[in-house]
């Protein structure tokens, strides 16, 4: 019946161990009470032990040798008061815990710390954990399995779970082991905070008024050009207090492409941001203000990462809606534009991947379908068209014809060279279920 105390009466012989450090190796036996109390009662069950047996065997040598192990190794005041009574000028001091280094000790100051590193940051959820030394939980093992004991925790589970429950309480918010905001990581011997701030992610739609305008950051001959990416971000970076930032649209259209009509939806990730809690209409309006008549966003909203795996799957599944401005080398008859809508409406159009992406792209031959056309008039070899089409076919080459890799094209259903001089997206409509 007395493996617990025995055992660890062998223990606290031998090592200075906490309340929780002891109490964790029986941890599992009870686990509505926590490590400490369970160390708590075990001492105190050895200091009655050891009183009981110097009352009955009047041994006062091997009581005080007991008493000064409860007092070093197990740093029991109770045992302390005791001891004092019996030898008066004692300078016997508690030990520090082989394991947790007096850590247990000091979980209220240590969450107190962390909390206060915290504070420069605005989060609505949070994990918190803990840094162990290998060399410990090797310890900790070694110590298990000599003594044989079966019902122990690891180290870590307990530091993490008091510390949680501790932060929980001062901060008023419950812990978030999927996706917290903010990730506090404390070192047991040094303690040392570090902390992680995971990214915030916000959507919206952009519209890009104006040509020449890339949709992440690029460089141009070596020199940076505007994009909707550095635009956005020297807003949102102030706005957050972040440290860069990432884009991810629904597809993407050519620089010198504007994007109309209700715009394209995006994702912006904004790494290491300090603020979260921002005004979002007053953010829209900062970047619409600044960038008038070159570009614009709509419907800003807070997103999370899942939103950046959508963003993606609306980009390949989408139909969209271009405005091209065609220029022909030669004039073309009333019957030569009808034949045209006729030949360019719910068509397959075959693609080899164009010349002048062919540097970044592997050459590959697409199928995509041209959903309608329609072609108007408005100069003497300017043509406006109007093409409906799935996400990824390339517009400029499907007037082109660019060498015959796109097959029908513009070009060669006029036989006559056809060059895209403008383009713009006009309207993205995405495929329902995404
Ligand atoms: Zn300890």
């Amino acid at each position: 019946m007395s493996h617990i105390i025995e055992t660890s009466i062998e223990l606290l012989k031998k090592f200075p161990l906490c309340n929780s450090c002891l109490g964790r190796q029986f941890s599992r036996l009870y686990p509505l009470l926590s490590n400490s109390e369970l160390g708590r009662i075990i001492k105190i069950l050895i200091l009655l032990e050891v009183i009981h047996e110097f009352k009955v065997s009047k041994k006062r040598g091997s009581f005080l040798s007991d008493m000064r192990m409860l007092i070093k190794n197990g740093g029991l005041q109770e045992a302390l008061l005791l001891y004092k009574h019996y030898v008066k000028k004692s300078s016997i001091r508690p030990e520090k815990c082989i394991l947790c280094k007096g850590f247990f000790g000091e979980l209220d100051k240590e969450a107190s710390r962390i909390v206060e590193a915290l504070k420069e940051y605005d989060f609505n959820s949070f994990l918190v954990g803990c840094h162990v030394n290998p060399r410990i939980e090797q310890l900790e093992d070694e110590i298990k399995s000599k003594y044989g004991l079966r019902w122990g925790e690891n180290i870590r589970f307990e530091v993490d779970r008091e510390l949680a429950s501790r932060l929980s309480q001062i901060l008023n918010l419950p812990l978030d082991r999927k996706r917290p905001d903010i990730v506090a990581v404390i070192d047991l011997e040094s303690r040392e905070i570090e902390i992680t701030v995971n990214s915030l992610f916000i959507k919206g739609r952009y519209r890009k008024l104006e040509r020449g305008i890339a949709q992440t950051r690029t460089t141009w001959r070596g020199e940076p050009i505007d994009s909707i990416e550095s635009m956005i971000a020297s807003i949102v970076l102030n706005f957050t207090g972040g440290s860069d930032t990432r884009f991810h649209g629904a597809g993407r259209e050519d620089i010198d492409a504007r994007m109309l009509g209700p715009g394209r939806p995006f994702v912006l990730e904004i790494l290491s941001p300090r603020r979260r809690n921002i005004d979002l209409k007053k953010l829209e309006r900062e970047i619409n203000r600044r960038y008038a008549r070159r570009i614009e966003v709509l419907n800003l909203q807070f997103a999370s990462k899942k939103d950046v795996q959508r963003i993606k799957l609306m980009g390949e599944r989408a139909k969209k809606t271009y405005r091209a401005l065609i220029e022909l080398e030669k004039e073309i008859s009333d019957e030569e534009i009808q034949m045209l809508q006729e030949k360019l409406s719910d068509v397959k159009i075959l693609q080899r991947t164009p010349l002048r992406v062919l540097h970044r792209r592997g050459d590959k031959l697409r199928q995509k379908h041209l959903y309608s056309s329609s072609f108007r008039r408005i100069g003497d070899t300017l043509l406006e068209a109007v093409f409906v089409c799935d996400a990824g076919l390339y517009v400029k080459e499907l007037v082109s014809g660019d060498n015959e890799r796109t097959i029908p094209s513009v070009s060669s259903i006029l036989g006559q060279n056809a060059i895209c001089k403008e383009l713009d997206v006009i309207n993205i409509e995405y495929i329902r279920g995404v």
